[in-house]
């Protein structure tokens, strides 16, 4: 199955992705996380991504639609690949759909404004391997220790609040407008992101399942 993650940032897509990642056993796609691993190592890609994520902007679709085509041509995601943070403009989804990628679902995560400012603060990643938690509803085992690899959490420079309300602003005039693209493909699954990640997780499951 082909899957796509829609959300603000902050709704819980990474989340969501890793549990369907379990579930199916096909690999979860991050763009964020791609760039943010060439931001580390210095790649070409890195140094042309990171004003524009610093900023809260959208990495330029040429860029992230280059990604994603080398990603997608791997040998891992032949049986299914779960997108997380890909498409996010009108432009980067009609690219995939030239690419010829059918796309089975779109499971869009809903979560409001205001909860999102709260998440982000409270939002830690690891440096080393990418894994994301919560200080409130996601804790690592060992506080400020990734679960996964022992790496430091540390609070990313694009969840400080003001940052924030600029990824939401994009978030609405760029991304938003994809809900009714896949709307009117018939591929579209609203999942209500709830306070306790778990609910959510159900009902993702049950997306699935629809
Ligand atoms: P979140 O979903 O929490 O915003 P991501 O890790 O998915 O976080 O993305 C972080 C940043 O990486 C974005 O704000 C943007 O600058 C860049 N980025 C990731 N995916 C894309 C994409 N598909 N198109 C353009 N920029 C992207
Ligand atoms: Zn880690």
């Amino acid at each position: 199955m082909n899957i796509i993650l829609l959300g603000a940032p902050g709704a819980g897509k990474g989340t969501q992705a890793e549990v369907i990642c379990e579930h199916l056993s096909i690999p979860s796609i991050s763009t964020g996380n791609i760039i943010r691993e060439a931001l580390k190592s210095g790649t070409e890609m890195g140094k042309k991504a990171k004003s524009f994520m610093e900023e809260g902007k959208l990495v330029p679709d040429d860029v992230v639609i280059g990604i994603i085509k080398e990603r997608l041509a791997q040998d891992d995601c032949k049986n299914g690949f779960i997108l997380d943070g890909f498409p996010r403009t009108i432009p980067q989804a009609e690219a995939l759909d030239k690419m010829g990628v059918a796309i089975d679902k779109v499971i869009d995560i809903e979560v409001a404004d205001e909860s999102i400012v709260l998440r982000m603060s409270g939002r830690r990643v690891c440096e080393t391997c990418g894994a994301s938690y919560h200080i409130l509803y996601k804790q690592p085992k060992v506080e400020g220790v990734c679960d996964k690899c022992t790496g430091t959490l540390v609070q990313r420079k694009d969840d400080h609040p003001d940052t924030v309300k600029e990824r939401l602003k994009v978030y609405h005039e760029q991304t938003e407008p994809l809900k009714s693209y896949y709307e009117k493909q018939g591929k579209l699954c609203i999942v209500e992101g709830q306070e306790d990640v778990k609910d959510t997780t159900r009902l993702t499951l049950k997306a699935l399942e629809a």
